[in-house]
């Protein structure tokens, strides 16, 4: 057994420091961030905010919506190819803000898929996510070698919170690492397995490890409000990938439910036994679900949620004299809560 020392820090453990500025408002806050990828020519404009690809956030309804505002959609693994078909030709999401997901075994439908798009000439996702739990598997690094060997559109991959397997994860191909084990607010992987990494602390330190590969990270779990946020972007993140923050709107996943003349809408995390009963038929019985599932009362059209998000970051950059998204890292400075 070994202990690490020191502190590991969470979202909730620090508050960003105000300084001097010389903006005079929100409006000069640029939330938009022009990239340029590792292993790709491709380049990407864009508010790097990103709705998770569970079936209740990465759907096509919130794709649309999201477009509108330059931010990107993980599109959830559950539609079918046809109603990708149709999503895509239809402009109700657009290629450029949207990613496709696979998991580990999905090398062959990764091929299915954008051949058959291509031959219909339908433009296909710029983004790829590849996406396990658990990012730590070597099977995983063949995988993403494997996809990078057969596409040119920046690759996303994860999940790890460790800076030397975002570097070798970078190394095997993926352009952005998404860090994230436990934080996510449906997941019970921490008190399921004991395993987990305080967030902010993972982001400060696979950033670090990214940005010195000419990598990029995307903080995925544990956002509750638009500070964290902006806490995440501080820290170093590049991309924040959202899954509550964005659920039981008009366009999310999940069934509605009336109790007490309130309406709820349901939110569950895609390891929790109503994701593998919806998906898989069953739960197989060596594995524990690492996800549970709840109803959260109706928060309506998403659009003001977006809202509120981008004017609490615009807001933050102002505080500490951010002129965009980026400069945001340069400028934060956390402070620890005493508790
Ligand atoms: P949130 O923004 O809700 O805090 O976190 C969203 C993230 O939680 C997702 O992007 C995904 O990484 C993670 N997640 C979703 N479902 C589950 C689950 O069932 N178990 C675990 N461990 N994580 C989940």
């Amino acid at each position: 057994m070994r202990l690490e020392d020191g502190f590991k820090l969470d979202f909730d453990d620090v508050l960003i420091r105000p300084k001097r500025s010389t903006l005079s408002s929100r409006k000069l806050v640029d939330l938009k961030r022009s990239f340029k990828f590792r292993h790709t020519e491709a380049v990407w404009l864009g508010i790097p905010i990103i709705a998770a690809n569970m079936d209740t956030t990465g759907t096509f309804e919130i794709g649309n919506v999201f477009k509108k505002h330059k931010m990107l959609t993980a599109i959830h693994k559950f539609y079918s190819l046809e109603e990708w078909e149709k999503a895509l030709s239809s402009s109700q999401i657009s290629p450029e803000y949207t990613a496709v997901t696979f998991g580990i075994e999905e090398a062959e439908n990764a091929a299915i898929f954008f051949e058959s798009l291509k031959k219909k000439n339908i433009e296909c996702p710029k983004f790829i996510c590849l996406d396990v739990a658990n990012g730590y598997n070597e099977k995983f690094l063949d995988f993403v070698k494997k996809i990078r060997d057969q596409f040119t559109n920046p690759i996303i991959a994860g999940n790890v919170v460790t800076g030397e397997m975002t570097e070798a994860l970078i190394l095997a191909g993926a352009d952005i690492v998404k860090i994230g084990i436990g934080p996510g607010s449906v997941c019970t992987t921490r008190t399921v397995t004991g395993v987990g990494y305080p967030q902010l602390s993972a982001i400060i330190e696979c950033s670090d490890a990214a940005h010195g590969l000419s990598g990029h990270v995307m903080s995925d779990g544990g956002c509750a409000t638009p500070g964290d946020i902006s806490k995440a972007f501080g820290a170093g993140a590049d991309f924040v990938m959202l899954g509550g923050m964005l659920a039981a709107h008009e366009e999310s996943g999940g069934a509605s439910i009336e109790r007490d003349g309130k309406t709820y809408k349901e939110f569950y995390g895609m390891s929790s036994d109503t994701a593998m009963e919806r998906y898989y038929g069953d739960i197989k019985d060596y594995r524990a679900s690492e996800g549970e599932a709840i109803s959260l009362e109706f928060r309506g059209p998403i659009d003001k949620t977006i809202q509120q998000i981008l004017g609490g970051i615009r807001s933050a950059a102002t505080y500490v004299g951010a002129k965009d998204i980026k400069d945001l890292q340069k400028c934060t400075s956390f402070v620890l809560k005493y508790k």
